[in-house]
């Protein structure tokens, strides 16, 4: 491939109109009306702790915290931000007689196979430098505590009261509503769920499921204490948010915001989330804010992903390990990669139609690119 002409400024950018820009001025205008009378902001996002964060994880996390700084300057309230780290994500897949079954990344921490150090620093990194550069303060909260917050604990209890109300919207495609236990002896949970009962019970929640090796078990899930653990999965879990950030509108005069990458928006909130919330009862006015931030974009339109790029290697958009490895795009450009980064996504946050749009890997690197050395350009023509 050709060497493109260093770039000394982004390129121009072309704005189509989209509805939602119109409708404000600011991007804290979508906040405005759930602030009303709240003490505090608290905003929440998430990432699967699968690896080294890449630049399109990068961008989320210094988007979440521009919104939140932008949101805090405008409203003038004191601002968290909630990083849930998902240490429930698989790490590790074991076929036994046909059957699929995982262990967590927390459950290999947890026996010493995963170096926690391996799954969790990039991410730490990344929220300690966009938290001194914003002055928000985050809290950083792994999933075994999220579980068993009391509201999100009362959310999975309405959920398997009324497992007939929720398959369709959970799991269109085979129903099967993935509330997963793990063998309390090798940690083992089975993929499918297929085998997997949920029965409500007063004030618990019982999941009976097999382990390969040692039987059938139950695991039992105390709704108001913190006793049981199990894994929901990304629909459940993203339902038992909503619940959680509507809870803390009163548990914390809170306006709860999430703010989650655009991939989150459309389908995902129109079949799954709004749904959810509806069929939960939760009134309109007490549904969390959504804002979602752009999508870097490959180079064929596809969200920018590094498993593809793991399974693709260099034929996966041509892309420089830079940009799917934030240690290897701090070690070739140092802060000032994160330093271009933040400057950019603080215009998305401020301007609504810099918001609502995506941007391509190319054009970020445009961004990131220095006119002295340009080791991206130079890999990329090597
Ligand atoms: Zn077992």
């Amino acid at each position: 491939m050709p060497a493109t002409p260093p770039s000394p400024a982004a390129p121009e950018l072309i704005f189509a109109p989209v509805g939602i820009a119109h409708l404000t001025h600011d991007n804290t205008d979508l906040l405005r009306a759930a602030a009303r009378d709240k003490q505090r902001l608290r905003v929440t996002t998430a990432a699967q702790l699968n690896g080294t964060p890449h630049i399109g994880t990068v961008v989320t996390v210094l988007s979440v915290f521009a919104v939140a700084a932008r949101a805090a300057d405008v409203l003038d309230l004191p601002t968290t931000v909630i990083f849930d780290a998902l240490d429930n994500a698989p790490a590790e897949q074991i076929d036994i007689d046909g059957e699929t079954y995982t262990r967590t990344v927390g459950d290999l921490i947890d026996t010493g196979h995963l170096d926690r150090a391996d799954r969790v620093s990039g991410f730490e990194r990344l929220l300690r430098w966009a938290a001194a550069r914003s002055r928000v303060r985050y809290e950083f909260r792994p999933y075994s505590i999220y579980q068993a917050l009391p509201p999100v604990r009362a959310c999975l209890h309405a959920m398997a009261s009324r497992l007939e109300d929720f398959r369709s919207i959970v799991a269109p495609a085979d129903g099967i509503v993935r509330i997963r236990p793990r063998c309390p002896q090798c940690r083992l949970m089975e993929k499918s769920a297929k085998n997997l009962s949920i029965i409500a019970g007063d004030g618990v929640v019982h999941l009976d499921s097999p382990c390969p090796v040692h039987g059938r078990y139950r695991e039992t899930i105390d709704i108001t204490g913190s006793d049981g653990w199990y894994d929901a999965n990304t629909p459940v879990r993203s339902i038992q948010k909503g619940f959680l950030l509507s809870a803390e509108r009163d548990l914390y005069q809170a306006c709860s915001v999430s703010v989650d990458g655009a991939d989150w928006g459309g389908a995902w909130h129109a079949h799954v989330l709004a749904p959810a919330l509806a069929t939960l009862g939760i009134p309109a006015a007490d549904w969390p804010v959504s804002v979602f931030t752009p999508l870097v974009l490959d180079r064929s339109g596809g969200k920018l992903s590094k498993s593809l790029y793991v399974r693709y290697g260099a034929a996966y958009a041509d892309l420089p390990e830079a940009f799917l490895n934030l240690e290897v795009l701090l070690d070739q450009h140092g802060d000032n990669a994160l330093d271009a980064i933040w400057t950019e996504v603080t215009r998305w946050t401020a301007e609504p139609r810099r918001l609502h749009r995506s941007y391509t890997v190319d054009y970020l690197a445009n961004l990131i690119r220095t006119p002295a050395s340009d080791p991206v350009l130079d890999q990329r023509s090597a």
